[in-house]
């Protein structure tokens, strides 16, 4: 056995995996693409191949690492292993034995947490929330995630703490993808920006959203599409982010006024390419509805990086 261990960041189109030693230096990683078909187990099968390069490239065993942890979506049972209700992975709305099927297969032990909370505690070891007691992260990207910690401590409460985007920002609101009304995620998560882009498209809004991502050659509006049509000044998009800007000043300002936090990390595939740029204008609208406004948490994009999600996994091996 070594100090090496390994992470794993499950993601909706990509898996990404590390080996890393006990201060959370990588040795080691490897990403493999996310299967769109099949089920659990064919996603369990690439996570397995893809850790396995990882720890040959820390010139490692996977037997002899210290374990392998993993942030999964869905909803993850830290005690059980068991991923259930996954519905970006293919054939994943039921319930998976995810920790006991990698741990037979790359022969160590595996433990698993939620995807975000992993990654905000990732940044609170070892990036943009280093040596504070409390913090909250919010993780922008195809849904508006959260994960929180209190006092040195994660904040899980019975399992589902920290789900910021279904925050109720305006009651009877836009359509979240959850199925309610006027959560956070529905105005400010990728996948209800696109809808509503979409929308606005068929009521004859001109945009060049939909021809970069052509151009790109991808089937969605990934983070680097709407970064691509920002740049080329294209309006919609700009209103678009600069909506989801102002939604999520809402939401985070109302969980700052319940929590005082000293700090919120911005992080997520959106957070992290728009964090800097619109941080100003976050500000700003937090301003308008935090009840303590003479101080104002610390606001920082998160600073692992890509590889934050599965620095942040292997962290669940102690
Ligand atoms: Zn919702």
């Amino acid at each position: 056995m070594s100090d090496l261990r390994g992470g794993i960041d499950l993601g909706g189109t990509k898996i990404q995996t590390v080996v890393v030693d006990g201060e959370g230096d990588v040795h080691g990683e490897a990403r493999a693409p996310t299967p769109t078909e099949g089920g659990p187990a064919d996603v369990a099968a690439a996570m397995e191949d893809a850790l396995r390069e990882a720890a040959a490239a820390a010139g490692v065993k996977t037997e002899d690492l210290g374990g392998v942890g993993v942030g999964s979506p869905g909803d993850a049972d830290g005690k059980t292993g068991v991923v259930s209700g996954a519905r970006n992975l293919p054939g994943w709305e039921g319930s998976f034995p995810l920790g006991e099927t990698l741990a037979k297969a790359l022969g160590c032990e595996v433990r698993i947490g939620n995807d975000v909370q992993v990654a905000v505690e990732g940044e609170y070891a070892l990036g943009a929330g280093r040596g504070l007691d409390s913090l909250l992260g919010v993780w922008w990207g195809t849904g508006v995630g959260g994960g929180i910690v209190l006092d040195g401590k994660p904040w899980l409460g019975r399992g589902a703490a920290a789900e910021i985007g279904h925050m109720v920002v305006k009651r009877n609101g836009a359509r979240c993808p959850c199925g309610r009304r006027g959560c956070m995620e529905a105005y400010a998560g990728r996948a209800a920006m696109e809808a509503k882009a979409r929308r606005d498209l068929a009521e004859g809004v001109e945009t060049d959203l939909f021809h970069v991502m052509k151009k790109r050659g991808k089937d969605r509006l990934t983070s680097s599409v709407w970064e691509h049509a920002l740049r080329d000044g294209d309006a919609l998009t700009e209103s678009l982010l600069r909506r989801a800007i102002r939604y999520l000043g809402t939401g985070i300002a109302s969980a700052v006024n319940l929590l005082d936090v000293e700090a919120v990390v911005i992080g997520g595939g959106l957070g992290v390419r728009f964090g800097d740029r619109f941080m100003d204008d976050l500000g700003k609208e937090m301003h308008k509805h935090l009840f303590v406004d003479d101080d104002p948490p610390k606001m920082q994009v998160a600073e692992l990086g890509d590889l934050g999600g599965a620095i942040g996994a292997a962290l669940l091996v102690r």
